[in-house]
């Protein structure tokens, strides 16, 4: 088994190999598909013809499935994808909605098992520790 992304809210499968597929919605109603790496700590994104992001851009990201809102509930500016590694272990993944702010923690039980990209400080610690 390898590694795969689950939607928090109906836990299906979000990625096709080692992409991650969402939905996404910039705060001017530009709306589009948005792949991701599932690669932890590659930052190297695509989006659909005609949705054109800029650094900067707050992109709400939302299930393809079940069409749920993906943005943590604490921290608006991170959406949250459950990850279960080849073992079978769960962790939640957390990274920036802004695009062109590179962090991504990962936390598994009650540990940040990894913090990635160079802005990993910009969410950290307040908003990490209530996590733990
Ligand atoms: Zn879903």
């Amino acid at each position: 088994m390898k590694t795969k992304y689950l939607c928090p809210k109906c836990r299906n499968s979000l990625n096709i190999n080692s992409l991650i597929i969402l939905s996404g919605k910039t705060r001017t109603g530009l709306k589009g598909i948005v792949m991701l790496k599932g690669d932890l700590g590659d930052y190297t994104s695509s989006f659909s013809e005609d949705f054109t992001i800029v650094e900067g851009n707050k992109v709400t990201f939302s299930c393809p499935i079940c069409h749920r809102n993906l943005s943590d509930i604490k921290n608006k500016n991170l959406a949250h994808l459950i990850m279960v590694s080849e073992e079978g272990e769960e962790s939640h993944i957390y990274f920036s909605r802004i695009y062109g702010e590179k962090c991504t923690y990962k936390i598994t039980g009650k540990e940040i098992a990894f913090e990635y990209g160079e802005h990993k400080n910009l969410y950290r610690p307040d908003w990490l520790i209530e996590k733990l």
